[in-house]
């Protein structure tokens, strides 16, 4: 996979071996604050991923918003 946009270089996101962005299951990036999910984080490219994946990273903004662990 290849990034379309050069953000993710930009601010020094580290990639997985799929070439997108490495996140963890709470869609928490290597750089703390910044969370990714999607087409440019995971494969294979589904909307229903897409999706699940935004909504694990709005539950790891959550839960690092509040330092609390779901
Ligand atoms: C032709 C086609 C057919 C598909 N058919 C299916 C299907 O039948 N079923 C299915 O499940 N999935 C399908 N997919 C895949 C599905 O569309 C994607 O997996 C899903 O849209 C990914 O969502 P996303 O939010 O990660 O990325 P996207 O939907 O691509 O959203 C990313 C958004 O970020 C914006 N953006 C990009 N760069 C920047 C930037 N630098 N600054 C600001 N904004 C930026 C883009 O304009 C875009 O609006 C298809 C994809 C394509 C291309």
């Amino acid at each position: 996979m290849e990034q379309a946009a050069s953000f993710a270089e930009q601010l020094g996101l580290e990639l997985n071996e799929m070439g997108g962005i490495k996140t963890d299951s709470q869609g928490r990036t290597s750089v703390k604050g910044i969370y990714a999910g999607g087409d440019n984080a995971a494969g294979p490219p589904q909307l229903v991923i897409a999706a699940s994946e935004g909504s694990k990273a709005a539950i790891g903004v959550i839960s690092d918003f509040v330092e609390d662990t779901f």
